[in-house]
């Protein structure tokens, strides 16, 4: 074959894009390839805290956690609840109900409050601390309640608030516990650190914590959420060393400051 005749084989690499034809009169065209699949990138799907199927699974396992959750102060009335919730400020529930029996026993009403001195109920609710400012509340509250409500604790959330000593913590534990009122979330030092850790709020404030939990969770589980995040806090999700190994909320929880964790956490969200 004379020198320069030779068909040049067309590039595998398809550089050569013009179709050739052989001596024989045969066309050699490039090789069509099977188009590569295109490498698509996974879809992240951002992750929202506050998405109503996330809200609603904690909402549900702590419905399986703490089915019977109620408030531990032991109160027989609107009045005895209301004294034992501004006796429990920066003490313990075990220690308000060791004091309030015998309280409740010499002064069972408002009636008997108001007639006494601060100074002399001093003595008997001493051991719950701040005696004195707890004294001074709980005997003009009973004052107001007896010059002001007749002798009844008030049932509406503006009435109760114009009690010496109760803000809107002390006001929902007596609307949601005794009168079965659902007006607010109780925001507790518990609430505010397990929301916080739950990502169903950022803030800091109790008041505005309460109204992020307001707008999140459903108002029937108002009173029912706070209990049973208080019970969590007591039983597991503690301040300093949470038992996030044994909690049924580990892989929905995505804070900071847990001790173990199968998933992401999020610096952001701490107690
Ligand atoms: S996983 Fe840990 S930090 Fe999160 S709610 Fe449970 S105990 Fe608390």
């Amino acid at each position: 074959m004379a020198r320069g005749t030779t068909p040049r084989r067309p590039s595998l690499s398809g550089r050569h894009d013009r179709a050739r034809v052989t001596p024989g009169g045969k066309t050699l065209r490039k090789p069509v390839r099977a188009a590569k699949p295109r490498r698509q990138k996974a879809k992240r799907l951002a992750y929202d805290p506050l998405a109503p199927a996330r809200v609603s699974e904690v909402l549900k396992r702590l419905d399986t956690l703490y089915p019977a959750a109620t408030c531990e102060l032991k109160h027989s009335s609107a009045w005895e609840l209301l004294v034992a919730t501004i006796l429990s400020a920066q003490c313990t529930d075990a220690r308000v109900n060791m004091v309030t029996p015998e309280l409740f026993r010499k002064y069972p009403g408002p009636r008997d409050l108001a007639k006494m001195r601060p100074e002399q109920v001093e003595p008997d609710i001493r051991s719950t601390g701040f005696y004195r400012n707890k004294a001074r509340l709980i005997v003009t509250s009973a004052q107001r309640v007896m010059e002001e409500f007749g002798g009844q604790v008030p049932q509406e959330m503006e009435q109760l608030l114009t009690l010496p000593g109760v803000a809107r913590k002390t006001a929902n534990v007596v609307l949601g516990t005794w009168f079965k009122k659902a007006e607010g979330v109780v925001v507790d030092t518990h609430v505010h650190r397990i929301s916080r850790r739950l990502e169903l709020t950022t803030e800091d404030a109790p008041q505005k914590i309460e109204q992020d939990l307001m707008r999140v969770i459903p108002r029937s589980k108002w009173i029912g959420f706070s209990h049973q995040i208080i019970w969590h806090g007591r039983r597991c999700c503690f301040a300093r060393k949470p038992n996030c190994a044994e909690c049924l909320l580990e892989n929905l929880c995505h804070a900071a400051d847990k001790t173990w964790t199968t998933v992401a956490t999020n610096p952001a969200a701490r107690a």
